[in-house]
């Protein structure tokens, strides 16, 4: 027996892949490929509700928006922490769209469980174990993120942690890890998604934004996740990257998102997925594999 025996596929009961439910109508890790949208850093509430509008209409199942951000400068824009998770619940009531936030400390899992239907813990905060019990004790759906240099194996022992306090809805993402190369901002380590389904009964989504770096690539490398058999994407959008106070470059523009979001829908038909309707069509006609240059922002 692994010692991530609550992750490990073989202790789980069923023997089955776990279902994640968030809300009655956002379910990770069935059928249904789940697509979480929205900016890095909710900025401001017109920003917001405009991207989590679109980001729904296009056929997103999710809004994401950063409230309290992990910057590695501590002079850097840091989120505008509870006035965000106000408008997180705001723009959520408006789409009904559920909505995926991080909490980087301890003492801020209350507060953010009074807003956010999915508990996001960064990269950087994978191997922090006070908060990996303390997500598990708050009973909230988790999306765990692999650490910056972490193996399969320290993030499924992460996972562990959470299980461990009675939390059994965790859900895991590949987010790029650290190499040599610097053509991108991590490499996305696509055999992961692979590894990790055969490792564990959790559901496994792929953030095409933050292993690339650079929104050119984003669609390519979101339809590879579906490929490989993700059950969720998470993608950043911003309505205009050019001003993005976070992750600018690595930003879907909406019409962008739009584009990648069609694409997608083919890959996930190909993978017997379902991805949620469209509430309209997009103007632009789905993009041949040689176009994805033009999903570049301006
Ligand atoms: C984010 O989702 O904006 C983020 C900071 O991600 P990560 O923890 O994967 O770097
Ligand atoms: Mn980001």
């Amino acid at each position: 027996m692994q010692s991530y025996k609550l992750v490990a596929r073989q202790t789980n009961v069923i023997k089955n892949a776990s279902e994640v439910t968030v809300t009655d109508d956002c379910v990770i890790g069935g059928r249904s490929l789940v697509v979480i949208a929205g900016p890095c850093a909710v900025e401001g509430k017109a920003m917001l509700l405009e991207t989590a509008r679109a980001v729904k209409a296009a056929g997103a199942s999710m809004l994401r928006g950063g409230a309290f951000k992990p910057r590695t400068s501590p002079y850097a824009f840091q989120g505008l922490g509870e006035q965000a998770l106000e408008m997180l619940a705001e723009a959520r009531a408006e789409t009904g769209l559920p909505v995926a936030t991080e909490v980087m400390d301890t003492r801020q899992v209350e507060l953010v469980s009074q807003y956010s239907d999915l508990l996001q813990v960064g990269a950087r905060n994978m191997q922090n174990f006070a908060l990996l019990a303390e997500v598990g004790r708050s009973g909230k759906p988790v999306l765990l993120k692999r650490g910056l240099s972490a193996t399969i194996n320290d993030l499924l022992l992460a996972a562990e942690y959470v299980m461990a306090q009675g939390n059994p809805r965790v859900v895991l993402c590949e987010r790029g890890i650290r190499t040599f190369e610097t053509a991108t901002r991590n490499t996305l380590d696509l055999s992961a998604v692979p590894v990790l389904k055969s490792e564990t009964h959790l559901p496994v989504i792929v953030d095409p934004s933050h292993a690339a770096g650079r929104a050119d690539i984003i669609g390519p490398l979101a339809c590879a996740a579906v490929a490989v058999g993700a059950d969720g994407l998470i993608i950043e959008v911003h309505p205009d990257p050019s001003t993005a106070k976070s992750d600018g470059p690595q930003s879907l523009t909406i019409p962008a998102f739009e584009r990648v979001m069609e694409t997608i829908r083919r890959y996930a038909l190909a993978a017997e997925r379902d991805v949620r309707e469209q509430s309209h069509g997009t103007s632009e006609r789905v993009l041949g594999a040689n176009r994805w240059s033009e999903a570049v922002p301006a």
